[in-house]
């Protein structure tokens, strides 16, 4: 661009790592073929039953190089180049047929990104996950963050509402992080809140004060409550005093691949935990 009969060193950080970025996603597009993908379930506990209520799939990509790469560095590249939408598609389906094999009435529940919203497809997507599986819809819980209400709002609440009358509930992920988490409760009827680990990993008076409006106003608004990151007893001790409804973190269970959730599930040492 320069013009000819010009050099130039390269500027070595800046190419690697845009190089590093264009093999990543040449990976990406190769991965669901190449079968890379897993999902891992979480469990989320009911703390007025102290039952696990379901667990949530989270992402996994097995790099036959690289090894195990977390979603937080490849969800954006697929959310910039389109390629969010088949794994997404990929990642419902996935989830409801393996929900299926779990004991039990659980529960599970699935990261939905903005851009598939924006794709238009969801609705088809979840609906045929649904019918292709035979899990039943209240079994199946869709959680989407403030994102996805940014901009586009009224396609969105109409998606959520189609998906809501087929019987599958709506969860508010990561409440608290956003630019105006509060105006969002306003637009739509979520089911569940899921606050922030931010807010209950800190220790301060600030978050515990947060956590405790938090759980209140979502309960003021007959939604369940679940306190995100929970890694130790005590936090699990301090969350019990509050409104929360549920817990999900380390200390209550990592995320696990499928085949382990019956033994998840048939622990007794569960009990004495939570
Ligand atoms: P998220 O939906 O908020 O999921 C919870 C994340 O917190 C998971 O990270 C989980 O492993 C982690 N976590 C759970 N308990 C604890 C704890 O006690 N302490 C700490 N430090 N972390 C805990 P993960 O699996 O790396 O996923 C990160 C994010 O990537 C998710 O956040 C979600 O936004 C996104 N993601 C994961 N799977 C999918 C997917 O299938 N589709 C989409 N669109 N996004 C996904
Ligand atoms: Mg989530
Ligand atoms: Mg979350
Ligand atoms: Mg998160």
């Amino acid at each position: 661009k320069a013009g000819r009969g010009r050099y130039r060193m390269f500027e070595s950080g800046m190419d690697a790592l845009l190089f590093a970025r264009r093999e990543m996603e040449i990976d990406l597009r190769r991965a669901l073929a190449l079968k890379q993908f897993k999902l891992n379930y979480q469990p989320f506990i009911n703390v007025t039953t102290n039952r696990v209520d379901g667990f949530e799939a989270l992402l996994r990509w097995e790099h036959p190089v690289k090894g195990n790469i977390p979603p937080l560095s490849f969800i954006s590249l697929a959310e910039e180049n389109g390629l969010i939408v088949k794994i997404g598609e990929w990642v419902m389906r996935t989830a409801c047929i393996e929900a299926m094999s779990w004991p039990g009435e659980m529960i599970v529940a699935v990261n939905v990104s903005p851009l598939q919203f924006k794709a238009d497809t969801l609705l088809d997507t979840v609906a045929t996950a649904l019918k292709r599986s035979g899990l039943p819809a209240h079994r199946l819980e869709i959680e989407i963050t403030e994102g996805a209400l940014l901009d586009d709002t009224d396609n969105v609440i109409q998606t959520l509402n189609s998906l809501r009358a087929l019987g599958v509930k709506i969860s508010m992920d990561d409440f608290g992080t956003g630019y105006s988490s509060l105006s969002y409760l306003q637009k739509f009827p979520f089911n569940k809140i899921k606050i922030d680990r931010s807010f209950v990993a800190g220790d301060d008076a600030d978050s515990e004060a947060i956590l405790r409006s938090i759980a209140s106003l979502g309960t003021s608004l007959g939604m369940a409550i679940t306190a995100e990151g929970v890694e130790t007893a005590e936090q699990l001790a301090r969350i019990r005093g509050e409104r929360c409804t549920h817990v999900q973190g380390y200390f209550t269970g990592r995320p696990m691949g499928t085949d382990q959730i019956p033994v998840f599930l048939a622990r007794n040492d569960l009990d004495e935990r939570i």
